[in-house]
């Protein structure tokens, strides 16, 4: 179905047929799969359909691009080879050394690695902020130098909540732009661009392609112009010069995962919500961060921004790091892995895997924090898992305990002599 027939469908009808239009030669409803490299051309640039090799476009592509835009309320959307290649050519296309970026504290460890270590080099600079405090994000921003603003929320792994509207208001008062990676959220969940962002990042490795079979990444523009370029022209450019793109075979899968984005996204809600309520009351459990728990400070906001509070908890154990780690390695249906967002329940050590990059600075995350991604399998069995996750926990925990007393019982007895 052509997008302008599409202009006030809802959520799900928008994700099944944006850019999905059934193929016009054949009448397959599933357009098919364009594995080329190159276009033949009926004469010299003379190209049947607008396509002339791969990298500047290709239908598989671009029907991916426009089903993604189409549901963040977007001008364009680009598809790039892996969530960090998208921010990459988003950080390349509209910045120039000597630029300052305003970086939410709470994020993405690899985007402050690529902030850092790829574009520190170039002469890009940065500050990270609190990103609940507007003082401390207002207090950061350098007029003329900041050119960006780039926050996560929900923030990883911490689950914090920021404030779109007052990011956006902070970024345009000093004529820079504001950046949101949505990945947590979901276009389902929050819509960035009708907040006043100017740009959305995705990796759509996680909750679009959401069945973790696929790498891939997004940027997904609003109308506005930058330095005298507008900001689809700029991206556009970057991606077809710089090349770093997503694959037809990649595309073909983060477009069918996209098409049940909303069907998931509501059962990782509802998982997610059973989940953190449950976990708040075990015994070894030190806090529960979760949005969709009502004690959580960024709850309102959350309320009012989003249309739900995600599929991810992260949990604090009051028996420390040995505790964290045992419940790590012993569920066994919530498997031990880095990254999110698909159908199958995952758990992480952030501090020493997702976050090991900025471990030891100011950004580092507690070592007595798990992170879960929570799935879309049936709420007992995920609850019988993590029962055992638990135990080995409070095992963990009273091994440590033990320990303790056997030195400080090693210690006292040596200072007796
Ligand atoms: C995974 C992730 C990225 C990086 O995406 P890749 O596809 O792994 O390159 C960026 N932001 C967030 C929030 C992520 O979870």
């Amino acid at each position: 179905m052509a997008s302008e027939s599409l202009r006030g469908a809802g959520f799900n009808t928008t994700a099944v047929h944006a850019g999905q239009e059934p193929d016009p030669l054949t009448g397959a409803v599933i357009p098919p799969i364009y594995q080329t490299s190159t276009f033949k051309q009926d004469g010299i640039n003379v190209l049947r359909a607008g396509h002339e090799y791969s990298r500047g476009s290709n239908p598989t592509r671009n029907g991916f691009e426009v089903q993604l835009a189409a549901l963040e309320h977007g001008d364009a959307g680009f598809a790039f080879a892996s969530g960090l290649a998208a921010e990459d050519a988003l950080l390349r296309a509209l910045l120039r050394p000597g630029d300052h970026i305003v970086l939410g504290g709470d994020g993405y460890g690899g985007t402050n690695r690529l902030i850092s270590q790829l574009l520190g080099p170039w002469g890009v600079s940065h500050t990270a902020v609190d990103i609940t405090s507007s003082a401390s994000i207002r207090a950061a921003v350098r007029p003329g130098e900041t050119a960006l603003l780039w926050l996560e929320t929900p923030s990883n792994p911490l689950l914090q909540i920021a404030d779109i509207a007052a990011w956006a208001a902070a970024a345009h008062d000093a004529g820079a732009l504001l950046v949101v990676d949505n990945t947590f959220a979901s276009p389902y969940l929050q819509r960035p661009l009708d907040l006043g962002a100017d740009l959305v990042v995705h990796s759509t490795t996680k909750y679009i392609g959401g069945h973790s079979d696929v790498l891939g990444g997004a940027v997904v523009t609003s109308a506005r112009s930058f330095r005298g370029r507008g900001l689809s022209e700029a991206i556009g450019y970057q991606q077809f010069a710089g090349g770093a793109v997503a694959g037809p075979q990649d595309c073909y899968l983060a477009a069918r995962g996209l098409k049940t984005l909303g069907l998931r996204m509501e059962r990782h809600c509802s998982n997610a919500q059973a989940i953190a309520e449950w976990l708040l009351g075990q015994p070894g459990i030190e806090s529960v961060l979760y949005p969709g728990l009502p004690e959580h400070p960024g709850h309102a906001l959350a309320a009012r921004q989003m249309s739900g509070f995600g599929g991810i908890v992260s949990l604090r154990f009051t028996g420390g790091d040995a505790a964290a780690r045992a419940f790590a390695e012993s569920t066994r249906l919530f498997a031990l892995s880095v990254s999110l967002g698909g159908v199958e329940s995952l758990v992480c050590y952030c501090s020493e895997m997702t976050h090991a990059s900025v471990r030891g600075t100011a950004l580092a995350v507690p070592t007595d924090l798990v992170r879960l991604s929570v799935g879309v399998e049936d709420l007992p069995d995920l609850r019988a898992d993590l029962n055992i996750g638990l135990a080995a926990a409070r095992a963990a925990a009273l091994n440590t305990a033990a320990s303790a007393v056997a030195a400080a019982g090693a210690r006292s007895w040596l200072s007796s002599v």
